[in-house]
């Protein structure tokens, strides 16, 4: 089995020690030569310094970092200020968001969808970044139709972007009937799905209630049934996790992007067992 490329994708670490250990969980995940390592960015700008931080970090350890870039919230001064921060840096990849409005923000700010910010990073710094933009096999929770969305997300692409990363999702059929229908809307960019090991299941249905990717009763029901067995949890997810991964990499996925959610436990057992080394 031909392999595809890979990548990680970490949040910002809020206190020193949770740094010190993102960057031990970072040296473990390089020796599998990822693409990319990625940090998200809390929409309203919430982690904005800290993601900056983050990346200044992993560019100096001489990883390609790709910074995330949500713009709801914000306005085009405080984006284009970024911009140019990351690209003066030296940054060639960035993953560009719209992000959901934190409670209590009143402003969605000068953009609204994530096209706008697309346009505006390539109207600014035209070739400079690659675009990763995010794409939902299982509809974006928001979305008026499955049909909208896919044309959303095809606005995404002819704004400028290169390829996207996939909400994750544990039925394979999900993204290759995405991948199958938006390429008859025209889409040719690479969309690379987005893998989440499984290490807690009050954390993951939680995760997946808020942001619309289906847990199939099937498993739910078995993790429902480990209890407190945080052991067995997490037995069943690298063994469900790896299958799925082994089902993308057959049916031709472009390349494999992990949430990490700054462990790197689960993601390397799983790569381990695809054959990664
Ligand atoms: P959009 O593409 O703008 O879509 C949002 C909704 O609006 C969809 O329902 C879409 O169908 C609809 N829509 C889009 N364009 C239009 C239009 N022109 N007219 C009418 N309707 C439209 N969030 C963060 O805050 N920080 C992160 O770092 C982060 N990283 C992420 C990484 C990945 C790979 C993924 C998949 C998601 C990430 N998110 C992050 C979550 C993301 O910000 C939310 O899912 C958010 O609700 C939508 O962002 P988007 O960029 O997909 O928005």
């Amino acid at each position: 089995m031909q392999l595809p490329p890979i990548s990680f994708e970490f949040f910002p670490p809020q206190t020193p020690e949770g740094a010190e250990k993102l960057t031990a969980v970072r040296q473990r995940l390089a020796t599998l030569k990822p693409e990319f390592f990625s940090c998200t960015f809390g929409a309203g700008g919430s982690t904005q310094d800290r993601t900056l931080e983050t990346i200044r970090l992993m560019h100096a350890e001489g990883h390609q970092a790709a910074p995330h870039l949500s713009c709801v919230g914000s306005t085009r001064d405080n984006i284009r200020s970024l911009l140019f921060t990351y690209k003066d840096m030296g940054i060639k990849r960035i993953v560009a968001l719209r992000g959901d409005l934190p409670s209590g923000m009143a402003s969605i700010g000068e953009f609204q969808y994530a096209n706008e910010l697309v346009s505006f990073i390539r109207a600014q710094t035209g070739e400079h970044f690659h675009i990763e933009v995010a794409a939902y096999p299982e509809f974006h929770p928001q979305a008026n139709s499955a049909r909208e969305d896919m044309l959303n997300f095809k606005r995404k692409i002819h704004a400028g972007a290169n390829s996207a990363i996939t909400q994750y999702f544990y039925n394979a059929d999900a993204y290759f009937r995405y991948v199958d229908e938006t390429h008859k809307l025209g889409v040719t960019a690479p969309i690379v799905p987005g893998i989440m090991p499984i290490m807690r299941y009050s954390q993951l249905a939680r995760f997946s209630d808020m942001c619309g990717a289906e847990i199939p009763r099937w498993m739910r029901k078995t993790m429902e049934g480990y209890g407190d067995d945080v052991e067995s949890v997490q037995a069943f997810g690298l063994d469900i996790v790896t299958k799925l991964c082994e089902k993308l990499i057959a049916g031709g996925a472009p390349s494999l992007h992990f949430y990490t959610l700054n462990q790197s436990k689960a993601s390397l057992e799983i790569l381990n067992r695809l054959g990664y080394r």
